[in-house]
């Protein structure tokens, strides 16, 4: 007999998933943790009930949380992951031979123990990496009292249920911006628009309130079930307003192992919001305005960038295609 497991974060909508064996299962102070081998995804963790990542997909998201910020900064060199348990941010992000520091902080050191012995494929050995400080504790009380000073932030978070609801909130994100770099950029985990677009646009209404630059760029994670995934970005600066042969050139000399997702392409498509995701972004109130620096008027490019980067990437591309 066949035995499923059924993910039910959405009303009237479930997915499931063929459990061939489950390899972990516990309750930690935190949250149900369980890691089973599935019937297409391969090793498959869920917290709560709720797939946090599959050795089949997470590629697609932890590529595009981390290496489409560091190659659109250009100069990462110390890192901070919130959340994060399972090492693939980690992994990732690790890659770059640049990045002199990486710290992760985890309030659930179940979920770090069960990662290193279940989900090598996920984390590899990014724990035992010279270069990475582990930290098991709330993320939201580290942001909030660390001196350190980082050019990246990472928020790894699953949904805003129990302690990562404050993950979530206004103060985390001032402390966030509290940690961060003269020109330092912060990415989250955002949620399925189609099915938690309010999730979205109240993540961009608070970035507003706090930095000058925000906004979201997506990728599909066939496990975050029903589209597209956001993930949202936010800065002193326009992200999206980086020249496309600085990103291919850094791309070059980062000399990445093999990816399978991450491209400079995508990195430039990703921001191309579909109508009804664009729709969920709010307009920037001028009080906010003010209240940041002064928004750069490069954000109006946003809207034409595929024709721009098409005129500047012709000369590349050329070069791009026969690689
Ligand atoms: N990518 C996944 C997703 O999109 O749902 C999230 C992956 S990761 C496993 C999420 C981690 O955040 C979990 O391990 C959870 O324990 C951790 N977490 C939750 N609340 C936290 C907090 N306040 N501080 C630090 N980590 C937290």
């Amino acid at each position: 007999m066949t035995t499923w497991f059924n993910e039910t974060l959405y009303k009237g909508f479930r997915q499931s998933h063929e459990v061939r064996k489950v390899l972990f299962e516990g309750r930690s102070k935190y949250q149900t943790v369980g890691v089973f081998e599935s019937g297409r995804f391969g090793r498959i963790l869920a917290l709560d009930g709720v797939v946090q990542c599959t050795e089949g997909d997470e590629f697609v998201y932890h590529e595009m949380l981390t290496h489409l910020p560091i190659l659109a900064h250009g100069k990462v060199e110390s890192v901070l992951i919130i959340g994060g348990g399972d090492g693939g941010i980690l992994e990732e992000v690790l890659k770059h031979k640049s990045v002199k520091r990486a710290t992760m902080v985890e309030i659930d050191g179940e979920v770090i123990e069960v990662a290193k012995k279940y989900l090598p494929k996920i984390c590899g050995k990014a724990f035992s990496d010279k270069r990475t400080n582990l930290i098991v504790g709330d993320g939201a009380a580290y942001v909030a009292e660390t001196k350190n000073r980082y050019d990246l932030v990472i928020v790894d978070r699953p949904d805003p249920v129990g302690p990562a609801t404050v993950l979530f909130s206004e103060g985390f994100y001032r402390n966030c911006r509290r940690v961060m770099k003269p020109g330092a950029i912060l990415v989250a985990q955002n949620g399925v628009p189609h099915m938690q677009g309010p999730e979205l646009t109240e993540a961009i209404r608070l970035f507003q309130k706090i930095w000058a630059e925000s906004g979201s760029y997506l990728a599909v994670v066939p496990t975050y079930v029903c589209g597209f995934m956001s993930m949202t970005w936010a800065s002193d600066r326009d992200i999206t307003d980086v020249d496309p042969r600085q990103v291919f050139a850094r791309f070059d000399r980062a000399k990445l192992p093999a990816l399978r997702y991450y491209n400079p392409e995508i990195h430039f498509a990703a921001f191309a919001l579909p109508n009804f995701v664009a729709s969920l972004i709010p307009a920037p109130k001028e009080t906010a305005k003010k209240t940041v620096a002064k928004k750069s008027p490069a954000k109006k490019k946003v809207a034409n960038a595929p024709a721009k980067l098409k005129k500047k990437a012709a000369p590349k591309r050329k070069a791009a295609k026969k690689r």
